[in-house]
């Protein structure tokens, strides 16, 4: 218990009397104590648990001597809308020879992202496959579909000739412009059971959850309101029944790996959805280390890691608070680390440590930052993320996600070894984790990425991760009672170090590869 009293002692006193922490693994397990202590309340998006924690960040810049380096300070406001869905006042029918009610909540989660519409609506549903545009792949769901004043029915996934990241750019980036363009007023996502990170069960746990997204329309994929819900696989059986066809013939040709099928379904969804919106700001935190090369200075490498959590939520074994201690005040400890390490060293570029905020709701805050850089626009050359690289066994493999997409997967190659460790290829291409973090936001404006990961390579480390994901993500056993091993952590944040110093010390900035799908996202003027 002592650790944990004393952390709670730096957190409320002055920096000057927080006591000397004094190896790598103290400090590091100290920043952790502390973020993921209950005194943070799960440092949800908005709360006073994530602003004191933003503070605590903003301490540990200063006492490392970074540079503010946000708007006001160390912080970057940011401006979100945050939108609560009322179960009790919405309602939904599915109304085809007869009428059924449709459980809120339990049958269908009813989306809080995008702006919902307001007012009464009855509106037919259209399955349209995996709802992917994608022409200049020959894929295109919504090509010859009458969508108008309709509600999709997508199935989540898509054919494997796609890659995953085009799946996922597909359901992110162009699918609510396909959906403007089609008329289309809504849609219901069914996820694939094999592919579902977080089951049902405890997804249902969040139906009363607000959802948030940034305050400018312009900063949003869906520029408009939309209905939008997902439907539990388990239930969607009764989506298909009028068409004649069914879910579990659908199910069978994603799981072939197959191009689905697009039908009416012959039902239409009544209901009405009430929802309303606040307002709010909350900061990334950014700080600077500017750097030694009077030309190169005016470079930056973003090291970046999300601060927030999911927060108060329903209990889980008589424990409310979602800690978030591996997701991701870990990588927050490692970012404050490399700071200190980096500081020290003088690299020749500038270094800009940016903890964000609204991950969990959307990849907000990196979404802004990226968008909105507190430093010239186009002087951004590279981003290095960690969310959740889960230190739960010796770091001997590491997976650098976007490796294969750009010139910093050789580099981040070389740091491994310099530390004993190996880097291998994403073991688990399916779930998109590449475009699944704050790394996405800066690939989105044509930034060379990275997302940093420890491999599970052997039997007993691919159970242990299997069972952290299952037991522990978004659960509020995600907390300091759960084994953690500072140890396993330090390779790591020696091969993270290197890394940063490695891309910013080096004589050029780094480029995607010419066959990098990502490379579309470049700025046309630096393009070759
Ligand atoms: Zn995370």
């Amino acid at each position: 218990m002592r650790p944990l009293l004393l952390a709670t002692a730096i957190l409320l006193s002055q920096p000057a009397l927080s006591a000397p922490a004094t190896t790598p693994a103290e400090r590091w397990m100290g920043h952790l104590k502390v973020l993921a202590d209950d005194k943070m309340e799960g440092r949800l998006t908005g709360t006073p648990g994530y602003d004191r924690a933003a503070a605590y960040v903003a301490g540990e810049f200063q006492k490392l001597g970074l540079t503010p380096a946000g708007t006001n300070g160390f912080y970057q406001p940011v401006e979100l809308t945050e939108q609560t869905v009322d179960l009790k006042a919405s309602r939904l029918e599915l109304v085809g020879k007869g009428n059924v009610p449709l459980v809120l909540g339990e049958q269908v989660l009813v989306g809080t992202r995008v702006p919902q519409i307001k007012g009464a609506f009855d509106a037919p549903l259209v399955f349209i496959g995996s709802g992917l545009h994608l022409p200049e792949q020959g894929h295109d769901d919504f090509a010859g579909m009458d969508l108008a004043g309709k509600i999709v029915v997508v199935l989540a996934g898509g054919p494997s000739r796609l890659s995953g990241a085009l799946k996922s750019h597909a359901r992110t980036a162009e699918f609510w412009p396909a959906m403007q363009r089609a008329g289309a007023i809504g849609s219901i996502t069914v996820a694939n059971p094999k592919q579902m990170d977080i089951p049902w069960e405890r997804q249902k746990l969040f139906a009363e959850t607000p959802g948030m997204r940034l305050s400018a329309p312009e900063l949003n994929d869906a520029k408009r309101p939309f209905f939008t819900a997902t439907f539990s696989p388990a239930e969607a059986e009764m989506l298909f029944l009028a068409s004649g066809r069914s879910f579990g013939e659908m199910l069978k040709i994603a799981d072939a790996g197959e191009t689905l099928p697009r039908f009416d379904l012959n039902l239409r969804l009544k209901g009405e959805i009430v929802a309303r919106d606040r307002d709010f700001t909350s900061p990334n935190v950014v700080g600077l280390l500017p750097g030694r090369d009077r030309k190169l200075k005016g470079e930056y490498v973003v090291l970046t890691a999300h601060l927030d959590h999911v927060g108060v939520d329903k209990p889980v074994n008589g424990d409310a608070v979602y800690n978030g201690a591996m997701d991701n005040a870990s990588g927050i400890a490692s970012m404050i680390e490399s700071g200190r390490a980096l500081a020290k060293k003088r690299p020749k570029r500038s270094v800009l440590l940016v903890a964000v905020t609204g991950e969990e709701r959307g990849l907000l805050g990196s979404r802004y930052n990226a968008n909105r850089p507190t430093v010239p626009a186009g002087a951004l050359v590279a981003n290095i993320n960690m969310d959740m690289f889960l230190p739960l066994w010796p770091f001997t493999h590491v997976t650098a996600l976007g490796a294969e997409e750009s010139t910093l997967g050789a580099v981040s190659a070389k740091a491994a070894q310099g530390v004993g460790a190996r880097q291998v290829p994403d073991e688990a291409p399916e779930r998109n984790l590449f475009v699944r973090s704050d790394q996405y936001s800066f690939v989105r404006v044509g930034i060379p990425a990275l997302a940093l990961k420890f491999a599970a390579v052997s039997p007993e480390e691919q159970a242990i991760q299997k069972d952290w994901l299952t037991n522990r993500y978004h659960a509020p056993s995600d907390d300091l009672n759960q084994p953690i091993n500072p140890d396993y952590v330090l390779p790591f944040n020696r091969y993270l170090e290197t890394l940063i110093l490695d891309v910013a010390n080096a004589p050029a900035r780094p480029t995607w590869n010419q066959e990098s799908f990502f490379r579309r996202f470049e700025p046309a003027q630096s393009a070759p």
